[in-house]
């Protein structure tokens, strides 16, 4: 009999539950409405109901290595607590993780959404054959994780990897977490809509305020649809998400020289739209990254690659089944769940 795992992505609106192998194969999963609005006990419960009914349907499938869960927000590593998370209003200074191995009797490995989906890229996505890596996730925010040695770089707390709160426009627009001109603030579907409302309201988008009289969603996907039908304002939209990537993964490409950076989320599928601006900003923001730019004449020589997420939706919830197999020390507990 093998090993397999359980994964937990915790989203804003899905809670998804997967039981994984360690080939990475997909045994089992489920999809349930995270029910935010009807409280953390609400989403808890149902978590740990869920959970409980894949262990006992794969009882027999392996020996389980123990239950991942990916959360979006802050998370003290040291106590398992969510500190702040802006999907789950009512979780602050919540004890998470505690109250779920009370309801589970076992123990549990706690982790931020996108460190989740850096490990689930690394596993078996883009990172495949990396030990060291970097990953943004481009969806209504911009998280960020780091892969150093194969292992979630976690820092001293376990909140390292929050790449999209580093500054690419020192005046920019306020941000949530409260500094101002965060990548985030530039390279999110949020700040794709915002850019485009400001571009309307300038005068100087015709096109776009035509688009958003009509009848085309006005949301990141629609502006990217503008784009492709070559809308020039949207295009520039797009092109001013490519520019605010390339300063922050110039920051991470000089201050951190790893082979690896890629690009997730659901924004990324505007990749065409917004990587030519990217790499011609890149070579300009970040001279380690021009010397060591893929380069075909050399394929054999060390590159630095900025590449598109290959696991879509789900890096997290693999990413977060992954954890428990890289766990080398013995669990605080080993109750069944
Ligand atoms: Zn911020």
């Amino acid at each position: 009999m093998g090993v397999y795992s359980i994964g937990v992505d915790l989203g804003g609106t899905n809670l998804r539950i997967a039981a994984v192998d360690s080939e990475g194969k997909l045994l089992d999963k489920l999809t349930t409405g995270a029910e935010v609005k009807r409280g953390r006990d609400f989403v808890i419960t149902e978590m740990c109901n869920a959970i409980q009914s894949l262990v006992a349907k794969h009882r027999d499938s392996g020996q389980l290595a123990g239950i991942g869960i990916g959360v979006p927000g802050f998370i003290d590593m040291d106590t398992g607590t969510v500190m702040r998370s802006p999907n789950l209003p009512d979780w602050v200074n919540f004890p998470a993780r505690q109250q779920i191995e009370q309801k589970l009797g076992t123990t549990v490995i706690l982790e931020n959404d996108a460190n989740s989906a850096a490990m689930g890229e690394k596993w078996l996505g883009a990172g495949r054959n990396m030990d060291d890596m970097v990953i943004y996730t481009l969806g209504t925010g911009v998280g960020g994780g780091l892969i150093l040695n194969g292992r979630v770089w976690r820092g001293m707390k376990g909140m390292a990897g929050e790449l999209g709160h580093i500054c690419v426009e020192p005046e920019g627009h306020p941000c949530g977490c409260g500094s101002r001109g965060c990548l985030e603030q530039y390279a999110s579907a949020t700040a794709i809509v915002r850019m485009a409302q400001e571009a309307i309201d300038s005068g100087n988008a015709p096109d776009l305020t035509e688009a958003a009289r009509g009848n085309v969603e006005f949301s990141a996907r629609g502006i990217y649809q503008l784009a492709l039908q070559s809308h020039q304002s949207a295009r520039r939209i797009y092109q001013r998400v490519g520019r605010a990537l390339a300063i922050g993964i110039g920051g991470m490409v000089n201050a951190l020289n790893l082979p690896m950076y890629v690009i997730g989320g659901g924004v990324s599928s505007a990749w065409e739209m917004f990587a030519p601006a990217m790499f011609e900003e890149l070579k300009v923001r970040s001279s380690i990254y021009s010397l060591t730019a893929p380069d075909p004449a050399n394929p054999e020589q060390k590159h630095t690659v900025v590449t598109i997420a290959l696991m879509g939706s789900d890096a997290g919830l693999y990413g977060a089944a992954r954890l428990p197999m890289l766990e080398t020390q013995p669990a605080r507990s080993s109750a069944p769940v």
